[in-house]
């Protein structure tokens, strides 16, 4: 028996399909590679980066030199090796619409062993990471010409990760993405702020997962993918610049929290997170997406942009719970 639901306000659908997955496969790990001294990202192979552009360290922000690299650090930001903008770009001359690739790709290394993923983390460390997180995506949007800093995480090589070393990206680019500008418009039709009323309704409802003082993690109403979670700060704030120490910390919480109960109850599924927000626009409302991926996008999606998911959120939420 399958459902045709829409998004909470936007023109999007997605198909709930339960019956063939009545209980969570406990998903295993591909089999790790021994941690190999070769993992640039991890302690004590600095200099086979680039030189990192802010090093976190015992509380200072440093950076590496030619010839002097910052060690025993606790976070560290890199250029990425292979970047998809660059500040370099050249013009380009074509009949067509097209500028020049600048920007700025950069890998935040979340710790300095292999071996810990984010469940690993302390409070302490998942706090100093939003902060990294706001630093950079603040350093990024202060420069002429970045209209947009993509903030995502990558985690297993099925979510796209290239390195098993747990670490996040950031994109910034000169051009605003229209998937925010939609969603934009949307929100401007509409009476009040639609985010608002989804932290209103959802932290009644069946589908609340998480909740500390600032934070919601939801399971929402039209999930694209099974165990897919929102989390949203419960006062409006469009940007990650808008949140104290208090605030980051429990937005720290909360992402530790849900991919904690990924882990620990359905398994180490691979998975990507992506911030959603809008410096300019303060009617925006902040809010961070987290999608396990546990199945192949196929025609069907590429056809239609219609998901189907086999879990629904309310059945999800009770397992990520460890309740089956
Ligand atoms: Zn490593
Ligand atoms: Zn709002």
């Amino acid at each position: 028996m399958s459902e045709i639901r829409k998004h909470y306000f936007l023109d999007e659908y997605c198909i709930i399909a339960p019956g063939r997955s009545k209980r969570p496969s406990v998903f295993k790990a591909e089999k790790k590679e021994e941690a190999s001294n070769k993992c640039v990202f991890c302690a004590g192979e600095e200099d086979k980066t680039p030189l990192a552009t802010a090093v976190y360290k015992n509380g200072s922000i440093l950076k590496d030199s030619e010839g002097s690299r910052v060690t025993r650090w606790d976070m560290r930001c890199i250029p990425n090796l292979y970047p998809a903008l660059a500040p370099d770009a050249s013009e380009v001359n074509s009949d067509l619409d097209v500028t020049p690739g600048y920007g700025f790709h950069e890998v935040i290394v979340e710790t300095p062993l292999h071996e810990n993923v984010t469940p690993d983390l302390s409070d302490e460390e998942m706090t100093l990471l939003m902060k990294v997180y706001q630093d950079r995506v603040m350093h990024y949007e202060s420069m002429d010409k970045i209209e947009y800093v993509s903030l995502f995480k990558n985690w297993g090589e099925k979510a796209g990760a290239s390195l098993e070393h747990t670490h996040s990206q950031l994109i910034a680019m000169p051009i605003k993405p229209p998937v925010l500008m939609e969603e934009m418009k949307a929100i401007d039709s509409y009476s009040g702020c639609p985010y608002c009323d989804i932290v209103e309704k959802e932290s009644k409802s069946e589908r609340l997962l998480y909740e500390n003082e600032h934070f919601l993690v939801i399971t929402p109403y039209c999930s694209k993918v099974p165990y897919e979670m929102w989390i949203l700060p419960k006062v409006h704030t469009n940007h990650i610049s808008g949140f104290d120490q208090d605030q980051l910390s429990s937005l720290g919480k909360a992402i530790h929290s849900a991919l904690s109960g990924l882990w620990n109850n359905i398994g180490e599924i691979p998975y990507n997170y992506m911030f959603y927000q809008l410096r300019d626009e303060t009617g925006y409302h902040f809010n961070l997406k987290i999608q396990p991926v546990t199945t192949k996008t196929a025609g069907f999606e590429k056809n239609t942009e219609v998901f189907i998911n086999t879990m629904p959120p309310e059945t999800a939420v009770n397992y990520l719970q460890g309740d089956f």
